[in-house]
């Protein structure tokens, strides 16, 4: 038997856990989170109104379901008051950390922690209902958004502001983020890039989409557009951003047709400062940038202030060192050879990583199977040496004996009823708790 601790259970976290039992019959795998509630940013990242890939969650859901696998939620790993990365280990024949790229990378520029400007997951953690999220108001007195960034996180937080209750209420975003975006008057807002068009990284599906939104126009002006190489004949350019540049050049050529919100699409602006008004954020200060002919851009010097009472910098996610674990701060990911984790250069024996924290913040869900399934591979062909016998048979125990509760899967499951409890009362479909409070009792009420 192989006992194996799978620290996070997003897609990375959950699809090593498939590849082990799948591959091994003796593997008996423990999916840890310091969460209640499993799935990672499959719950508290993809955008709600995204149904389909939050979707996805059934197929989570089936693994996390396997005889020979164990949802063990609300158990931190490293940091305070978490589990030791030294205890956790004496607990498992191996460890695999999947545990993502848990922050935001940062601007560096004056103004950045103003009031009123926000990283992009703290927004998204905020709809989101991530227990750990700061309601302040993101949109209240805002008329003007300003979205740093052209990926795919800057094209979800852009829709969410554009759009309505009536596309708002059907989803399982928290009742009073819910709340909050209803009464929103934010009525521009602007998305930029620091680059051109062909080298935004977003993808085309998710750029459409925004075509779609019934009461925005998206707007985008074509002699920004023209400034890019690409953008005169496209034909060069890989697939994507070849899309990408036919549909901004369509939008560039339909005029605004007076919907009530627009979304601004700009590009070869970087910014510079963001400016105060009061006590609060009031603009962007953003210098005009001009393709260097190697991807990337110098500055001209020439300013644009663009006024905002809501900044989120979109600016791509950053891993966080995990107590006792090594890191490489450059790249913001655990050093690893085919997902063997090395200290000081040495593979150490029976620790593991997979998804953002081993490949650092990029790819969709899709992209974590791959990788996962590397991870999995390295582990199972190590299996032979790693001493069987020493661990526990159970976990569980050792776990309360630290000072954990562990929600287990019919803690999880209680924490659904709650939720579908929830939505009924206020006549709306499934609703999430937004807090650990509630998250906690509902857990509780599960049946021993
Ligand atoms: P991202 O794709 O890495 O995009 C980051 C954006 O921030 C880029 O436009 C980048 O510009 C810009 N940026 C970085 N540093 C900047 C600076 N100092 N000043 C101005 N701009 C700066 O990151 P993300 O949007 O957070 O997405 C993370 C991953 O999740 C991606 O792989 C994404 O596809 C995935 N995701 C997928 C979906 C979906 O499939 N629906 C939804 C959300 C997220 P440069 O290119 O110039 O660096």
């Amino acid at each position: 038997m192989l006992r194996v601790a799978v620290v996070g259970s997003g897609p990375s976290g959950c699809y090593t856990a498939q590849g082990l039992v799948q591959q091994d019959s003796s593997v008996f795998v423990d999916v840890i989170d310091r969460l209640p509630c499993p799935y990672g940013l499959v719950r508290y990242g993809v955008a709600p109104d995204h149904e389909k890939i939050k979707s996805l969650q059934g197929n989570l859901r089936t693994v996390l379901e396997h005889e020979r696998v164990r949802f063990l939620g609300g158990v931190r790993v490293g940091g305070p008051g978490g589990l030791p990365v030294g205890r956790l280990r004496e607990l498992y024949h191996a460890v695999v950390y999947c545990v993502g790229a848990a922050t935001d990378r940062r601007l560096g520029i004056p103004g950045e922690r103003l009031p009123g400007s926000w990283s992009a997951t703290e927004f998204v953690s905020w709809y989101s209902a991530h227990p750990d999220a700061v309601d302040d108001g993101f949109v209240r007195d805002a008329e003007s958004a300003v979205v740093i960034g052209v990926g795919n996180v800057a094209v979800d937080v852009a829709r969410m502001l554009a759009r309505g209750p009536a596309e708002l209420s059907p989803t399982d975003m928290p009742e009073a983020a819910l709340a909050a975006l209803a009464a929103s008057r934010v009525a521009e807002i602007h998305m930029v890039g620091r680059r051109g068009p062909s080298q935004a990284r977003f993808t085309t599906k998710e750029l459409r989409e925004l075509g779609a939104l019934p009461d925005t126009d998206v707007v985008v002006d074509p002699d920004e557009l023209a400034l890019d190489p690409a953008y005169a004949d496209p034909s060069g350019l890989p697939a994507v951003q070849r899309r990408n540049v036919e549909v901004l050049r369509q939008w560039a050529a339909t005029p605004a047709s007076g919907r009530p919100r627009r979304i601004h699409l700009r590009f070869f602006l970087r910014p510079v400062e963001l400016l105060a008004v009061g006590s609060r954020v009031g603009a962007v200060r953003f210098e005009r940038t001009a393709p260097d002919g190697r991807g990337g851009v110098y500055g001209t010097g020439h300013r644009e202030d663009v006024a905002a009472q809501l900044v989120l910098r979109s600016v791509g996610y950053r891993g966080v060192p995990l107590d006792g674990l090594p890191f490489d701060a450059a790249t913001g990911t655990v050093p690893h050879r085919q997902g063997r984790v090395l200290r000081d250069g040495t593979v150490a024996a029976g620790e593991y990583v997979a998804g953002w924290i081993k490949r650092g913040p990029t790819g969709v869900i899709g992209t974590n199977r791959p990788c996962a399934k590397e991870t999995v591979a390295s582990l199972l062909a190590d299996a032979s040496g790693l001493p069987r016998g020493r661990v526990p048979e159970d976990s569980v125990p050792a776990l309360r004996a630290e000072g954990f509760e562990p929600v287990e899967w019919t803690g999880w499951q209680a924490i659904e009823r709650a939720e579908a409890r929830l939505g009924a009362s206020l006549g709306r479909g499934v609703v999430k708790l937004p807090d650990w409070e509630s998250l906690r009792t509902a857990a509780r009420t599960a049946a021993p």
